[in-house]
């Protein structure tokens, strides 16, 4: 668990900002059924219970969000490991991993710069009773980072797409959108603790040198019916420094 130290529960805001508030969600964008359910979807439609635990309960999501949610034992893990008093979802989505971080952080910055994704996240979090503990912020997280104060940020951006997996090597400098160096570095600039989550075959290089010449960074993969779906990469008092972490420091095991 990241140390507790005292924060500024509050984020230095200048100007207002927009919440989910004025959103209302169409239902027929967000709401499928079997009988409703798009033909590209339904390889995830089977998969929904496993998304979400209590997906029979309301749970709703737009047609991207289908594709970018992460499972609920895998959002489950990354928050026990992410555990702190503020924790920031850079890119929340429909909410997957800010409902898990709210059951075991003080405090959820929930950013999205999608209204209907925002607006779905908050409905979910309602139906798991947390959405007292998250901040929904509508907005682009590379512009409101220098506002922002936490103990830990949680990077899920997007990947740029289903071609990530036709390369052999993702490369997060030119596939993330919005540079996933230039994203990695902003986050630093609100906490050394950074939870970065990323395609299976993320470049290992990459994301050793993140972590700069003294630092250190840990690698899971998360398999689901025996393949490795996506990676996480943990940075400053995320490591686990009880498990080893290989005869150099700021090296990865190739
Ligand atoms: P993928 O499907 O590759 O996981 P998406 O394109 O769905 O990625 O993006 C992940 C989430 O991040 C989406 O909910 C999207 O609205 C949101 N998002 C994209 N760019 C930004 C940004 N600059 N700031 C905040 N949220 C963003």
């Amino acid at each position: 668990m990241v140390k507790k130290r005292k924060t500024e529960r509050e984020t230095d805001w200048d100007a207002p900002l927009e919440t989910t508030s004025s959103v209302s969600l169409d239902s027929s964008v967000v709401d499928y059924t079997t009988e409703t359910v798009p033909k590209k979807l339904i390889k995830y439609w089977h998969q929904r219970h496993r998304l979400w635990s209590r997906f029979n309960e309301g749970i709703r999501m737009d047609y991207e969000g289908w594709f970018s949610v992460t499972p609920e034992r895998v959002a489950t893990h990354i928050a026990q490991r992410c555990q702190s008093n503020i924790v920031i979802d850079a890119f929340c989505g429909v909410g997957g991993n800010a409902i898990q971080f709210a059951f075991v952080c003080e405090r959820v910055i929930a950013i999205d710069i999608d209204p209907v994704r925002l607006a779905c996240a908050k409905h979910n979090a309602e139906i798991y009773g947390v959405a007292d503990r998250i901040d929904f912020i509508l907005g682009n997280f590379m512009q409101l980072a220098p506002r922002l104060h936490g103990d830990v940020v949680f990077l899920s951006p997007p990947w740029g797409g289903p071609e990530y997996l036709a390369e052999k090597t993702y490369d997060i400098q030119s596939m993330i959108p919005m540079d996933g160096n230039v994203l990695f570095h902003l986050a630093r600039t609100i906490t050394p603790n950074i939870a970065y989550f990323l395609p299976r075959n993320t470049s290992m290089d990459q994301l050793a040198m993140l972590a700069g010449p003294s630092g250190v960074c840990e690698v899971e993969q998360a398999h689901m019916r025996g393949k490795t779906k996506c990676i996480m990469a943990y940075y400053g008092e995320l490591v686990d420094m009880s498990s080893d972490p290989g005869p150099e420091e700021g090296t990865l095991p190739s």
